[in-house]
């Protein structure tokens, strides 16, 4: 018997959204922030979106895929009467994949009748999901800070540091060397690589299917997660899980600038250290909206029976993070304050006109 959870934090801007997460450490009170983090990630990227979450208190790893499927299918049956398409909309998180989501789905419809496909997205394109989708949160976080590079005047070539080779690190670090730019350092939750002269992803990808980790990458050192947030270079990019930079590590933090792509990598106290060194932070809920976003065009796609090309998707979705980014970067500077601020602001202004 597993405990897990949904939290439906704010409805005021649109049906509850969020992923659902599968970790060992999960617990009420995370999804309880997670689903705060939500509702103000929703309003930053201006989609119809409230903010929720969900999770299952399970190290996924342990499990058969039998065992998975059926936890998946449990926490649908449970959780079916308060979801809905028009109510509350999960989707991928942590340790959580678009398989699992079909798993979710088709059990839904089972239960209620809905043929729409529209209550999870994340969904693999065959039973509704988006083109995409996967790279989004990656791709979404790539154009913030694209802009941000440009109007800081960061160089062409950056020297990037990222934590976590999950969904979001991993196609992060594909995207980000893509264009040009160097990963030397990364981890995933059994270890850390350096390559100083820049890690093939590519390469590292294929390491990963065939050892199931990438420690040991042919080249790299074998590093701590500690040491990798400490190491000198332009950007530095969470990309795991919450509370890793810290009021202890953050003084002897290196980057010209922290990107967030996980949810609530920096404490608060941390952040305030980082802003008083003058090291800019791309707050969670502007970096890694892109996710949610091409969510929200799923569940649009969904209810009006369409299917979009990914250059349709990848236009809309540019245009939104530039848009927000734009206009919080210049809030930031009209009110004399720090990007999270900024983003906190516009959303909670975005939220108290839909609640009034
Ligand atoms: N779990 C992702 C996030 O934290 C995506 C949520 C969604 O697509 O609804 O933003």
């Amino acid at each position: 018997i597993f405990e897990g959870y949904r939290v439906q934090y704010n409805d005021a801007r649109g049906p509850y959204k969020g992923g659902i997460r599968y970790h060992q450490d999960t617990d009420i009170n995370e999804v309880k922030a997670l689903a705060f983090w939500m509702a103000l990630k929703c309003a930053v990227a201006n989609i119809p979106m409230g903010g929720g979450k969900g999770g299952i208190t399970v190290d996924p790893k342990k499990l058969s895929k039998g065992e998975l499927e059926r936890l998946s299918r449990g926490w649908i049956k449970l959780m079916a009467p308060v979801i809905g398409p028009q109510v509350d909309v999960p989707a991928p998180d942590v340790n959580t994949t678009p398989e699992i989501m079909s798993w979710m789905v088709d059990e839904y419809g089972k239960i209620t009748g809905d043929k729409t496909n529209a209550v999870i997205t994340g969904k693999p394109i065959e039973v509704g999901g988006s083109e995409g989708r996967g790279p989004a949160t990656g791709l979404g976080g790539f154009y913030v800070f694209d802009l941000l590079r440009k109007k800081m005047a960061m160089p062409d070539s950056c020297r990037v540091v990222i934590q976590g080779f999950g969904n979001v690190g991993g196609n992060a670090a594909d995207i980000l060397s893509k264009h040009g730019h160097t990963i030397i350092a990364l981890s995933d939750s059994k270890g850390a690589i350096l390559k100083e002269d820049g890690i093939d992803i590519k390469l590292l990808n294929d390491y990963k299917k065939e050892f199931g980790q990438i420690s040991g990458f042919p080249g790299s050192k074998m590093i701590t997660n500690e040491e990798l947030l400490l190491l000198e270079c332009d950007v530095l990019v969470p990309a795991a899980l919450e509370n890793q930079i810290t009021a202890e590590n953050a003084p002897l933090v290196k980057a010209r600038l922290v990107l967030e792509l996980a949810n609530g990598p920096t404490t608060p106290e941390a952040d305030d250290i980082l802003h008083s060194m003058g090291i800019p932070v791309v707050p969670d809920i502007l970096a890694n909206a892109g996710g949610v976003t091409v969510s929200t065009f799923e569940w649009e796609q969904n209810l009006k029976g369409e299917h979009w090309s990914e250059e349709e998707v990848n236009a809309k979705l540019k245009k939104i993070m530039e848009e927000e980014t734009n206009l919080i970067y210049d809030r930031s500077v009209a009110l004399n304050t720090d990007i999270r601020r900024a983003a906190f602001i516009v959303a909670l202004e975005r939220i108290e006109q839909a609640t009034k």
